[in-house]
């Protein structure tokens, strides 16, 4: 596991009535035009917004992290993406706003309000509840929730481990209360290693959604990257073993492992 950095989470940008930021301004880093995997019976576009405040330590797509477009990567627009919703009228039912780490933006809830009022297509949230002040704002606006769980909640030092950032835990359970008490559907889903996500803390992790009420939850073993060098070793058909599967089964009534290659 790497050191917690000691940076806080930035601060959050308040976009209330004197703080508008246009759908426009909106940076989108790289669309998906269709897909029928990110967002559960839906056939949707996913855009992803450049930006993220944590460094998780598996994560694939680093060049996303920083605010500013990547130089070498062709980044896209609102303009882009509302052309793409405009053709596929009819084909489409949602986008999926994912990233990086959408609540970063400041433009995010224009765009899905956009989204609603122009297209008429429903609207999908990836996040991982670092920023549970816009995540409030525009939870009424998501029809469903992809929610990051990275670590045990109750388990800061493992949390930050993961993230690279001091307080995630803190900002996670924050934004897992405003999706909870949403009423929204959601699937809480972790990526798992067992270096930094040891069976115990897993089956912790998972006792605590179950507790406050968590009915689908996705395992994602740790999937090596495509290209670049492996940072940990392939994870084995061991892990985690079959009783905790079995215990993870029964406590949510919608439950998938998702391992390389399935
Ligand atoms: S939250 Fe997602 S985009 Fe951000 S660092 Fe972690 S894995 Fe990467």
């Amino acid at each position: 596991m790497s050191e917690s950095s000691s940076i806080p989470i930035r601060a959050e940008t308040t976009f209330g009535a004197n703080s508008f930021v246009p759908a426009e301004e909106i940076k989108i880093a790289g669309l998906t035009p269709f897909t029928s995997i990110d967002y559960p019976g839906k056939l949707s576009a996913v855009a992803f917004l450049q930006g993220c405040p944590w460094q998780c330590v598996y994560c694939h797509n680093t060049w996303m992290q920083s605010r500013e477009f990547h130089p070498d990567y062709r980044h896209s627009s609102w303009e882009e993406l509302a052309k793409l919703l405009s053709r596929r009228r009819g084909l489409l039912d949602a986008v999926v706003f994912s990233g990086g780490e959408p609540c970063l933006d400041p433009a995010l809830a224009d765009a899905m309000r956009r989204v609603k009022e122009e297209f008429g297509m429903a609207v999908g949230l990836h996040t991982s509840g670092a920023y549970p002040r816009r995540l409030a704002e525009v939870i009424d606006l998501v029809d469903w929730v992809g929610l990051d769980v990275k670590a045990n909640p109750e388990n800061a030092a493992a949390f930050d481990a993961v993230t690279g950032r001091k307080g995630s835990a803190e900002a996670f359970k924050e934004s897992f209360e405003i999706v909870r008490r949403s009423g929204k559907d959601y699937e809480a889903r972790t990526t798992a290693h067992p270096d930094y996500l040891p069976e115990e803390e897993l089956l912790a992790l998972t006792a605590w959604l179950a507790e406050r009420g968590a009915s689908t939850y996705a395992l994602q073993i740790y999937r090596t990257p495509p290209q670049a060098t492996p940072r940990f070793a392939r994870v084995g058909s061991d892990y985690p073993s079959q009783a905790t599967v079995d215990a993870l089964r029964a406590r949510f009534p919608r439950f998938t492992v998702r391992r390389e290659g399935e």
